[in-house]
């Protein structure tokens, strides 16, 4: 068995699922094996972007099974985002359902073990239906899409260097903490600027002063400190990272870490050793240098992830890929 990854291309599986919200309630939901929709051209999500998504993925285990990591945590966290978008919610059991059906329908697609790819797996929820006013709209659809895609990196983890944008991804009290698509829509702008200076992303600022960290493209941002602390900001227009609360577990309760949740200013990088971006899609990208008004702050680990990184960034893949026991009932085998 061969990956079937390209990167982090889409590559289409053989079935996708979808679920249409109508009258007031949602139907069973069906797998098929068309990835295209045809919906009114009127939908609030082409207007209005009335919509949000979740991104999480299925691993192949040693032993040929294939497992989800804390899949409960992203149905939670999509019931959260539908109601910020005036969406109707999809019961936690329907959304872990529909999860586990579309992976085993492309079992196929998922990687082998030893690829250390994975079957990426982007649950949506779009507002469909005739609409032209503003106003959420009369029918929905939640669909799920997979793809194999490949880890960003591969064993010694270079580090990136970051530009800090100028711009918002969302406002102090927006919809910085749920997942939909304007917030990326929000991104796009300033990640291309960062990537045409060179940076690999830009870290976007707490939008009310723009004195503090808070994202780093569409990662979350933790460091650690002088003291061997797991340190990570805290605001109301952060995104709720799964991997950023797994790695604080696993930092206090496996390697014993002191966790912080506190504030990071920008121009005032001194006290940390390693820096990082986590999330599920590129697991953890360990940040080299932040550079910021034209001064570029280099952190102690430079060149590639830090040790401290290193070993968090060992116990999560080892538990989401189930060579390491599942310490907080977070995985799911199928
Ligand atoms: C999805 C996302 C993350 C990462 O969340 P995970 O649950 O770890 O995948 C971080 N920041 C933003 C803005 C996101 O959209």
């Amino acid at each position: 068995m061969i990956s079937k990854a390209k990167g982090f291309a889409y590559v289409k599986a053989d079935y996708n699922y979808i679920s249409y919200y109508k009258d007031g309630k949602w139907d069973e939901g069906h797998l098929r094996p068309e990835d295209t929709l045809t919906i009114s051209a009127t939908s609030t999500s082409l207007h209005y972007g009335q919509q949000c998504f979740e991104g999480l993925k299925a691993y192949r285990r040693k032993d040929g099974k294939i497992q989800l990591f804390r899949v409960e945590d992203n149905a939670r966290r999509f019931q959260t985002s539908c109601e910020r978008m005036m969406m109707p919610t999809v019961s936690i059991e329907k959304f872990v359902d529909a999860v586990k059906k579309t992976v085993l329908a492309n079992a196929e697609f998922v990687p082998p073990y030893e690829s250390k790819h994975t079957l990426y797996i982007r649950p949506f929820m779009i507002g469909v239906g005739d609409n032209l006013g503003l106003r959420p709209a009369p029918e929905f659809i939640f669909s799920i899409i997979v793809s194999p895609v490949a880890t960003y990196f591969d064993g010694d983890a270079k580090c990136v260097n970051m530009g800090v944008s100028d711009y918002d991804r969302a406002a102090p009290y927006g919809t910085g903490a749920v997942k939909v698509g304007g917030n990326y829509a929000a991104s796009m702008y300033p990640q291309v600027e960062a990537r045409k200076q060179g940076f690999a992303d830009c870290l976007f600022l707490d939008p009310k002063t723009h004195t503090r960290i808070e994202e780093v493209g569409a990662a979350n941002f933790f460091g650690i400190t002088k003291d061997g602390d797991y340190i990570t900001p805290k605001s109301p227009s952060i995104l709720n990272s799964i991997t950023n609360r797994s790695l604080k577990y696993i930092a206090q309760h496996i390697l014993g870490l002191k966790v912080i949740e506190e504030d990071i200013y920008i121009d005032q990088l001194d006290h940390l050793v390693e820096a990082g971006a986590c999330g599920t899609a590129a697991i953890i990208t360990p940040i080299g240098s932040i550079t910021y008004k034209g001064h570029k702050h280099v952190f102690p680990a430079s060149k590639v992830m830090g040790e401290t990184t290193k070993k968090l960034y060992e116990l999560l893949i080892g538990i989401q890929f189930g060579d390491i026991k599942d310490p907080n009932d977070w995985i799911t085998v199928l």
